[in-house]
């Protein structure tokens, strides 16, 4: 039976402000409690205010790893003033930019999972390229231009381990169901054209896939 968080982490999950369904969420963490006995960290691209982050943290802290989750908490295009899935509680008045940073330290700290979880506040083609740790799984819900999520699959699927999961969400084939657009769904078809990616679930827009062969530069 695949692993499930427990009633409080459920709950906490639940109460905090995002933007991932409860049957995407337990797909997440089965995902993430597999690849965390691979005893390497967990990384996350797309903190917004720490809802799907509660979930990996909660794996992460079963296996004794840690959860990396990058954000530049300016918030996605889509997330900006006057559009649909802004929310204004995540302007800073002082500034008038979107800072979700506060608001995910406070989900955190109320789940009590801060000591599992390090926060790195930039943009996620800035860390990936400083990257070299090799990691469990790798979560991208990031940005969804093209550009955002492109660069997120080339910077972050290279450092995928050999046996660990690439874990994509809102991945919509069919543009009927294309809400941001369908950007995650090419990086998607990216990885398993790669050769590197094998899909082993798919949950609704979540998609996971392990890595089964060499991720080549510049191919797929
Ligand atoms: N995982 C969250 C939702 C993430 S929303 C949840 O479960 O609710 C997408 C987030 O990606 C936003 O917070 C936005 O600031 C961030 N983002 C978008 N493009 C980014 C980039 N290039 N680098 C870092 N963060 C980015
Ligand atoms: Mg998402």
């Amino acid at each position: 039976m695949a692993a499930e968080p427990a009633p409080d982490i459920l709950d906490a999950f639940e109460a905090a402000k995002g933007f991932m369904p409860v049957k995407e969420g337990l797909a997440l963490y089965a995902a993430a409690a597999e690849a965390a006995a691979l005893g390497l960290p967990l990384l996350e691209v797309g903190t917004y205010c720490g809802r799907s982050t509660i979930l990996l943290a909660d794996a992460a802290r079963a296996a004794g790893v840690s959860v990396i989750t990058v954000d530049h908490h300016r918030g996605s295009e889509e997330q900006q003033p006057g559009w649909d899935y802004h929310d204004p509680d995540t302007v800073d008045p002082s500034i008038g930019r979107m800072d979700t940073l506060p608001t995910f330290r406070r989900t955190l700290h109320r789940a009590g999972l801060e000591d599992h979880v390090i926060a790195v506040v930039g943009r996620s083609p800035q860390v990936a390229a400083l990257w070299n740790t090799p990691l469990a799984l790798v979560f991208i819900d990031g940005g969804h231009t093209d550009e955002h999520a492109g660069a997120d699959y080339e910077g972050w699927a290279p450092h995928v381990a050999e046996g660990g999961l690439l874990v994509i969400h809102d991945v919509f084939p069919d543009p009927v169901d294309e809400w941001t657009g369908q950007a995650p769904y090419r990086i998607y078809l990216r990885a398993l054209a790669s050769g590197a990616f094998t899909e082993i679930s798919a949950t609704d827009s979540l998609r996971v896939l392990r890595r089964t062969g060499a991720v080549t530069p510049g191919r797929g």
